[in-house]
């Protein structure tokens, strides 16, 4: 059994790396070989440009529309998807590589340079602007860099988030459910790939995401949470690199087998659904959350889960928080919080399609 080189990783520098500086227009996806780009997107005050490093792969099987995009940083404060991708760049060997696979490490550089979830200079959320504007703000250049230069050539999308810094976060990947029932199977199955203990279905309403909009296309799309708190976490890059390995093997752009599992096995992984609004638990005042159980806790109906403590009534006990239904502690906010605010959300067990 051979395994992909990438699997077989070497963490070797590569400093002959020289990456050309192109505009968007200037990126070849179509002829064999390996490139290492900057894309350069003017920037909207200083003289200069901000550069997204992207790396393309092709190889010689690669066919029109066919491939993997990996990207990180959609949220600048999120660090195993860059940390994970960027290691992939020295582990990718383009003699392994059949069709095309597209990296790109930290694709809001501007948020990414700054730490934040958002962007600096606009305030916009890089992952509510989709489908972008090629003449708008940087974030909407972003977006529609992706939508028109990226997705035409790619059938598989990986776009890996963590949880930052509002909740303790279960490491997922996830899904929306699609009309189409082969292509949500295909996703099912590239989710399971990440070897996360859960894998999540989530709510498709929120606008303007780059997973929806690839969806809709009809791609193979995948999201992650894989950490919280602004940290790195080992487990969560391990995951995504081992995600982004199998999908692409899987889906044709990679030679060889899948990466061994290095997490949770086949039969420990559940398929977990928040896409009702009743999963969510809102407080109700402001206060201190207490939880009393663990992320990833399986929890029956009304179990107490949490505490909020109101300080102003420092001796009254605090409003007891419980279970809506059965169902998996996906999430628990980290302590202060408003009304209105998501205390907790109670995932419920579904099974899977295949
Ligand atoms: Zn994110």
């Amino acid at each position: 059994m051979t395994q992909p080189s990438a699997a077989r990783a070497t963490q070797t520098a590569n400093p002959t790396v020289k990456r050309a500086i192109v505009p968007i227009t200037g990126l070849d996806v179509d002829s064999p070989g390996r490139r290492d780009y900057f894309v350069s997107f003017e920037h909207p005050t200083l003289w200069g440009s901000y550069l997204v490093p992207v790396t393309v792969f092709v190889g010689p099987e690669a066919t029109p529309g066919q491939g993997l995009v990996a990207i990180g940083s959609t949220h600048g404060n999120e660090c195993e998807g860059p940390v994970g991708i960027k290691r992939l760049l020295q582990d990718i060997t383009q003699a392994d590589v059949r069709g095309r696979i597209i990296m790109i490490p930290t694709l809001n550089v501007a948020a990414f340079a700054a730490g934040t979830r958002d962007t600096p200079e606009d305030g916009a959320n890089l992952n509510r602007v989709f489908p972008g504007d090629p003449k708008g703000t940087i974030t909407e250049r972003f977006a529609d860099f992706i939508q028109t230069r990226i997705f035409p050539h790619v059938h598989v999308v990986l776009d890996l988030h963590s949880a930052t810094n509002a909740f303790d976060f279960a490491l997922v990947s996830s899904f929306h459910y699609v009309a189409d029932k082969v292509q949500q199977r295909k996703m099912e199955e590239t989710a399971r790939g990440f070897g996360t203990r859960f894998v999540m279905v989530y709510q498709n309403d929120t606008p303007g995401l780059l997973t929806s909009t690839a969806e809709r296309m009809g791609k193979i799309t995948i999201g992650t949470e894989l950490g919280w708190g602004c940290t790195v976490c080992p487990e969560g890059v391990s995951m995504g690199m081992q995600g982004v390995l199998t999908a692409a093997v899987q889906h044709g752009q990679l030679r060889g087998n899948v990466p061994p599992n290095r997490h949770y096995r086949r039969e420990e992984q559940i398929l977990i659904d928040n896409s009702d609004h009743g999963c969510y638990v809102h407080a109700t005042r402001a206060g201190l959350y207490e939880p009393r159980v663990n992320v990833g806790d399986l929890v029956a109906p009304n179990d107490l889960i949490g505490v909020l403590h109101d300080f102003d009534a420092i001796d009254a006990p605090g409003e007891e928080i419980r279970a809506p239904h059965r169902g998996y502690i996906l999430c628990q906010v980290r302590a202060r919080v408003m009304r209105g605010q998501v205390l907790s959300v109670v995932s419920v067990p579904k099974p899977w399609m295949e």
